[in-house]
This record gives structure tokens, sequence and C-alpha cells, in this order.
């Protein structure tokens, strides 16, 4: 039998874009969009099914999808039994309390016997425990923000990332609770045939996130700058070194992580380096 691997995710939302993203640049087509619940795919063993992405975790628990993109804010919230297999970097936000901007704060004391309006009642919950504050949770599914001008809450706990929505509704933020990105979850109790299909997949996955994080680096150097510029441009494995037509001089072609990039940029110029190219790189298989 061929196994198909059945992969839930959001249909229209703030995971949406950079999901449909990373399967188009791993190489895995499909139709999505205009009320479409499922797409099969046609070049990998794959369908998709577009859901609400609250309901994604319970899907993946009940063998529905094998897999899953969500954020972990949700899959932590909904408590179900998936495995995280992948975290994926994209829809970073964290799940943090505010209260009315004019209101003081001296800690999480301030919270003791106070009502928070919440869509994450478990995660608070269990933070308010940790912390031993005694407080009441009014869970509530959307608009979370406007709960203390109706005043259903003294504060609310709600998904921020860049806070201008707490901003526009008079409040702050005082504690950060939960750090969440968006994850790939699995089904634990896959078939061998998934599971392999699960490895092409993360195969792919890694290469797309490697790719991203590295740049090809091309130079040219002095002859007797290269041995220095090389310990600035650990590659692969070593750059590779070719002459010039020019007596004296060689390119030299490696590829530099993202985050080392700047760093190291001023150091290979000032050792001697020109005509610096940064080119981006599409897939890095190590
Ligand atoms: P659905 O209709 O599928 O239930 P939703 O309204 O519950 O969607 P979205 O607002 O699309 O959910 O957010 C989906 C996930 O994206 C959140 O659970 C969170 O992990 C992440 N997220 C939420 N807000 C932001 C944000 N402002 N920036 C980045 N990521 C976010
Ligand atoms: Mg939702």
């Amino acid at each position: 039998m061929n196994s198909v691997l059945r992969i839930a995710l959001q249909k229209s939302g703030r995971l949406s874009e950079d999901s449909y993203q990373l399967f188009k640049e791993c190489g895995i087509r499909f139709d999505y969009g205009t009320g479409k619940l499922k797409s099969i795919s046609s070049n990998f063993p794959a369908e998709f099914l577009f859901l609400r992405d609250d309901d994604i975790p319970g899907y993946v628990e009940d063998g529905v999808a094998d897999l899953g993109i969500v954020g972990e804010n949700v899959a932590v919230e909904t408590a179900r039994q998936v495995q995280t297999i992948h975290k994926l970097g994209f829809s970073k936000c964290r799940l943090s309390i505010a209260i009315p901007r004019g209101t003081d704060w001296a800690g999480l004391s301030d919270l003791e016997g106070k009502n928070i309006a919440t869509s994450y009642p478990n995660l608070l919950g269990s933070y308010l425990a940790e912390q031993g504050v005694q407080a009441t949770i009014h869970e509530i599914s959307g608009s979370v923000e406007i709960a203390p001008s109706i005043g259903l809450a003294e504060a609310v706990c709600d998904i921020v990332s860049s806070g201008s929505t707490l901003l526009s509704n008079g409040l702050k933020e005082v504690e950060t609770i939960f750090r969440s990105e968006a994850i790939l979850i699995a089904n634990p109790q896959m078939n061998n045939e998934r599971q392999a299909l699960t490895e092409q997949l993360l195969f792919r996955i890694k290469a797309v996130q490697a790719a991203k994080n590295n740049k090809y680096i091309v130079l040219n150097a002095p002859n007797d700058a290269i041995a220095q510029i090389a310990r600035l441009l650990p590659g692969m494995k070593a750059p590779t070194v070719m002459p010039l037509a020019t007596e004296g001089w060689s390119s030299v072609h490696s590829v530099i992580n993202e985050n080392a990039f700047w760093e190291n940029i001023e150091a290979i110029r000032a050792a001697g380096a020109e005509g610096i190219l940064v080119i981006p790189i599409e897939k890095m298989i190590n």
C-alpha cells in the first residue's frame, strides 16, 4: 500500500502564508485558497487539510492528520498527545499579561484576587499556579484586549508580537509568560511508511532552513592574505581558492553564516579582500 502523508495547515491566518511558502520551498506543490478544504500534492505523497489552527493538535492526536503546523502556544494550550518534531522559526510571538496603561505595577502579586481575561486558560493557569498567585481566569475566545475597558477584567493575557494592538487598546505589557513560534507536530503512532515520508520532509525543511541561515560569498584577495581570510570563512569544509588572471591574486568562494556575516565582513575587508559578492543560497544539504 502506498501511504500518503496527511498534513494539517491553518486555512487562513497568521501561520498560513509562511506554511504554504515552506512547502513551496521544499518543492512540494499543492493548490490552496478560496474555500478549499483539502488538496493532494502533485509531486509528493501528501494530502493537505486546511483547518482552524485550534483544531489542528486534536486532529493530529486522533490520527486524522499525521503532521500539522501550529503555534507552540496552541500546541501547549490544547495539551494533546502530539510530538513536536521541528521548530520552524516563523510566527514568533509571546503570550503576555497586560494591564491598563494608567495602572501601577509592582509585580505579579498585584494580580492577587483579580480577574484576568484570556484565550489561554491552561497556559495562564499553570503560570499563575507556578508563581503562587490566586486570580480568576475568564476564558474568552477573541478580542481579549477590550476586556478591561468593558469592566470584564482588570488584566488580560494575550498574544503579542509588536505590542501595537495592546497600545491602541490602552494597555501595557507587564509580564511575558510564554514565547512561541510555529512548530511541526506529529502523531506519535505513525506507521513506518509515513515515518519515512516524514523523514523525507524533514530533510527538505532542514535544507531550506540551512540555506536561509547561510550565504555564498565570493571575493578577490591577494594570495598572501588568503590564509587569514580562510580563517574568517570557515565555510562548509574549507574555502575554494582559484587563481585570477591577475598575477598574485585569487578568487575565494565559501559559505558564511548569516549571524557571523556582518561581524566577519569587516575583518575580511581589512585583510585585503576586494570585490566581495554575497549570494543567497537556495538549498543547503550537509
Ligand atoms: P483560526 O481562525 O485558524 O483559529 P486564529 O485567529 O486563532 O486563527 P491567528 O491570529 O491566525 O489565529 O494566529 C495563529 C498563530 O499565529 C497564533 O496561535 C500564534 O502562534 C501566531 N501569532 C498570533 N499573532 C501573531 C502575531 N501578531 N505575530 C506573529 N505570530 C502571531
Ligand atoms: Mg484559532
